[in-house]
């Protein structure tokens, strides 16, 4: 079989002006920012006028644990909202942008796939309308600032071996990870080792995408801590001085960006915080933009649901006091056969054992959405040009003996059309009435909603903290930052911290082995093994399939 590339699909499609986009929203040319004919910022002071038609439907899509069989999380969000968009409902897709990094390393663009993509999906994948250079910018502004500082006397007695600050730079470069700078004599800055993270893992960006308006963003970029003196007193971006002119730099940045699908339907393509040591998904400001212009928005949270659905309940949502009326939850056959223990190279070949063997895993996430967070929910089964009926069918019964709701999505061969059976279940969904709870109350210590988090969520017996752990929640918890939700930063592979134990494992405690605090993101993170704030390229990155002609054609994206 062979198939058309993402890219080859998007160059094909006939895009509208994006001030018919805006129209279809009820945006007149005003109230809409011109970025060439097909993007557009809009300006999210247009929150402020109060929403006129009925008030919306939040759809959060998220999926079984990530396999390198990929899931199809993105194109599934991408093609539900067209399928509503197709049985006539005023729809929105909120997306995160992408980021470099991945684009020209393993993973390939994200902007969807096949029939089920936004566009123009060369300007998504590669710098869009820059905000990801403005908050790069504001970024290493503060960098800047805190350097400049201690060569100028260091008032503030930062230690300088307590500096956590560090620049970045929106590509994976692993030669930046660990360097020393300042270093040529006197009058070129304090030598010190510091290092780079790839932009997405910015405090700037998961705060960007946090915030509820400038203000409120300058507030939490004030509050960013980036480093501490000698008696473990923490110094701030506003002890800098910094806050008012980083949020200079991210004025424009902050305003959503509209874009389509490869069937029309607006899309806001705004923020990408990492969902490792942030919380993975589109800005606060974007999602309540699209509800406030639309009926139904569908809206992704990155990895499974363990950590992406998670984070997004109970950091985003309680912040923002957002709350999804469904629930869509993405597996595949290839998935589910790989967490039965097939490996990658095998997963074209019917394996029925192997799939049941997998769809615990599957369980888990739906009891995790319908149990705990007491949301409506529904599978998704995305298929792939090779799954075959007898394995189509086996999930779909095995879901329907279990009383779980299912759905088949063919989105990425067919676009929306493709979709219907599963909009339609979710619009059913929707009606259903739901009242979110959350995973932990902010309230309780530190260690105790980690707790909550592993052992409702992960399936965890407990949690082991490491000495050094325990004394920094202490510490945290001594300088006020106590009710603040967590971040968890763990392995997507796998409901435990260890990537290997794929399904659903059971009698395993995972690790806390650091803890540190966003408090300009406004979370605490706690962290399960290594966590990669700095990818590298692989032996062959995806950059060098990438190329552009005389007219300005961009070949090789993915
Ligand atoms: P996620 O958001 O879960 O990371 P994406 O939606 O970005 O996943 O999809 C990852 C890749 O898999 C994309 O290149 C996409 O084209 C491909 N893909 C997704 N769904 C299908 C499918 N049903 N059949 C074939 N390829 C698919
Ligand atoms: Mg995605």
């Amino acid at each position: 079989m062979s198939f058309k590339s993402d890219i080859e699909i998007a160059q094909e499609a006939t895009l509208q002006d994006i001030r018919e986009i805006g129209k279809k929203l009820g945006l007149v040319e005003d109230d809409i920012e011109l970025y060439g004919k097909y993007k557009a910022k809009v300006d999210y002071n247009l929150l402020k006028q109060g929403k006129t038609g009925k008030q919306a439907k939040l759809i959060l899509v998220s999926a079984i644990n990530p396999t390198p069989a990929g899931e199809g999380k993105t194109t599934t969000t991408i093609g539900t909202s067209d399928a509503l968009s197709r049985l006539g409902n005023k729809t929105i897709v909120a997306l995160r942008e992408p980021s470099l990094g991945p684009v020209f390393g393993v993973k390939g663009g994200a902007a969807g796939g096949g029939y089920a993509q936004v566009v123009p999906m060369e300007d998504i994948n590669l710098h869009f309308t820059g905000d990801f250079h403005a908050i790069g910018a504001a970024n290493n502004l503060l960098a800047a600032m805190l350097d400049n500082h201690m060569n100028h006397g260091n008032l503030l007695g930062i230690d300088n071996r307590k500096i956590t600050w560090r620049r970045v730079v929106d590509m994976n470069d692993r030669q930046l990870r660990n360097i020393v700078n300042g270093m040529g004599g006197k009058g070129n800055g304090i030598p010190r080792e510091d290092g780079f993270d790839i932009t997405v893992a910015s405090e700037v960006m998961a705060a960007f995408c946090l915030a509820s308006d400038i203000v409120d963003l300058k507030e939490r970029l004030g509050n960013i801590i980036v480093a501490y003196t000698k008696d473990d007193r923490p110094i701030t971006a506003k002890d800098l001085n910094a806050h008012g002119a980083m949020a200079a730099l991210l004025k424009d940045a902050l305003k959503p960006n509209l874009v389509q699908t490869l069937e029309g339907t607006p899309a806001f393509v705004h923020g990408g915080p990492f969902a490792n040591i942030a919380h993975g998904c589109n800005s606060v400001i974007a999602t309540k933009m699209a509800m406030h212009f639309a009926d139904y928005v569908v809206t992704e949270a990155g990895f499974g649901a363990d950590l992406g659905a998670e984070k997004f309940l109970d950091i985003k949502c309680r912040k923002s006091g957002l709350k999804p009326d469904a629930v869509i939850i993405v597996a595949t056959v290839r998935a589910l056969k790989y967490n039965g223990g097939v490996p990658k190279d095998q997963l074209s070949q019917e394996n029925l054992e192997a799939l049941e063997n997998g769809l615990p895993n599957l369980l888990k996430h739906v009891e995790n959405i319908t149990k705990v967070f007491k949301l409506p929910a529904v599978v998704a089964i995305n298929r792939f040009p090779l799954d075959t009926e007898a394995e189509l069918e086996l999930v779909r019964s095995k879901c329907k003996e279990l009383g779980v709701n299912v759905a088949l999505s063919e989105v990425w061969a067919k676009g929306g059309e493709g979709g219907e059976e599963l909009a339609k279940e979710v619009l059913r969904l929707t009606e259903e009435e739901s009242q979110l709870e959350y995973v932990y109350a902010l309230d309780m210590p530190i260690a105790e909603k980690i707790k909550a988090i592993a052992t409702k969520i992960y399936g965890a017996s407990g949690v082991d903290f490491t000495p050094a752990t325990l004394k920094e929640i202490d510490k945290l918890e001594k300088l006020g930052f106590g009710n603040l939700p967590i971040c968890m930063a763990k392995t997507q592979y796998s409901l435990s911290d260890n990537p290997k134990l794929l399904g659903r494992p059971e009698g395993f405690n995972i690790t806390v082995r650091q803890i540190k605090v966003s408090a300009g993101a406004g979370f605490i993170v706690a962290l399960t093994g290594e966590v990669m704030t700095m990818p590298g390229l692989p032996k062959v990155p995806s950059a060098e399939r990438i190329d552009v002609d005389e007219k300005g054609t961009i070949s090789g994206l993915f």
